[in-house]
């Protein structure tokens, strides 16, 4: 299922249970978490999939390590590369520690310190980038053809799709039916991934992708039904930052997925703050843009089963302080 042998039709929950055998063993599994608090504010049960005590804190170690385990002996010999805002890389990096795979990750020069800090740590080596005037997908592209290494992209590649749905199943068996599911949407990944999976389990589930205001291609590509994209959005959810779904990813969304919705900035952070002081637990902005749409009120929950997928936890302290002071 590579290159234009793809069919969305062919990405199924089958590849889904796939890269779950193939990644159970290493993955943290994950806790499913509630909140009185949280449930009498919406009027609904939520479960919490917490996927910011995920190894390396956040789901995209599922989707790397589905993604390089795959590797022929070849393509392990020469290495990967990745290019990424963050969780990626540091799933990628890691990934390829455990497999003995030479990793090079291409980063932008703004990502948080900690991400990059992260990904070096992994013993990868990181490649950075300037945002505003450098293409990272070509960089990717050259850094591949010059050294023979395989390009593992962060959200549109059907192996990663598969590995990010395992957080899904993970909650469904788990937790059972549920009414809705609340995922956070960047390039689609983790979404056409879970939706894969309400879709095969609890075919009756509502699936709602979740975007930063600020960055709503998804919303629009989903409504329009092409892929639009969007210049560099403005939003503190740095892991939602992509301009456009991907050529696997926006079919799987288009046909499985029932709403995308959006939320501002400032609503992640009171996310955050709620995560923090009730939950006890760190939740980088994106990771809130679930229970951001949840608290919000726009989507009628009321009464409702409720899974809200919170999708990483890696954000610098001294952002985090900033953030919560800022919102004061
Ligand atoms: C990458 C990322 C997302 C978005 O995932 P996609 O698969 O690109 O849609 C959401 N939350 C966090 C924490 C991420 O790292």
């Amino acid at each position: 299922m590579t290159g234009d042998a793809f069919s969305h039709e062919a990405f199924s929950y089958e590849a889904v249970v796939d890269a779950h055998e193939r990644i159970a063993g290493v993955i943290s599994r994950t806790p499913v978490l509630t909140s009185t608090t949280a449930d009498e504010r919406v009027g609904a049960r939520l479960h919490f999939k917490c996927e910011n005590f995920q190894r390396m804190g956040a789901f995209k170690f599922r989707g790397a390590y589905n993604a390089l385990a795959q590797f022929t002996p070849e393509q392990r010999r020469r290495g990967v590369v990745a290019f990424s805002s963050g969780n990626h890389a540091q799933g990628v990096a890691l990934a390829a520690r455990l497999l003995g795979i030479p990793a090079v990750i291409v980063m932008p020069l703004d990502a948080p310190t900690i991400k990059l800090e992260a990904t070096r740590g992994y013993g990868a080596e990181v490649v950075l980038y300037d945002r505003a005037t450098e293409d990272r997908e070509a960089i990717g592209q050259r850094l591949a053809a010059e050294r023979g290494l395989t390009l593992i992209p962060p959200y549109d590649h059907p192996h990663v799709m598969a590995g990010q749905g395992t957080a899904a199943k993970e909650l469904f068996e788990e937790v059972g039916p549920l009414d809705a599911l609340l995922v956070p949407l960047g390039g689609g990944g983790l979404l056409s991934g879970c939706a894969t999976v309400a879709r095969a389990l609890h075919p009756g589930c509502r699936v709602i992708g979740v975007e930063p205001e600020a960055g709503n291609d998804g919303q629009q590509s989903f409504r329009s039904g092409r892929i639009v994209h969007i210049g560099l959005p403005a939003t503190i959810a740095d892991g939602a930052q992509t301009q456009h779904l991907g050529r696997h990813t926006f079919p799987v969304i288009l046909e499985r997925v029932d709403d995308v919705v959006t939320v501002s900035d400032r609503q992640l952070v009171e996310a955050m703050a709620f995560f923090a002081s009730r939950m006890k637990m760190l939740v980088e902005p994106t990771g809130c843009l679930g229970a951001a749409a949840a608290f919000s009120g726009q989507l009628d929950l009321r009464g409702l089963r409720v899974g809200v997928m919170v999708s990483g936890g890696n954000i610098d302290l001294e952002r985090f302080g900033s953030l919560i002071q800022g919102a004061r």
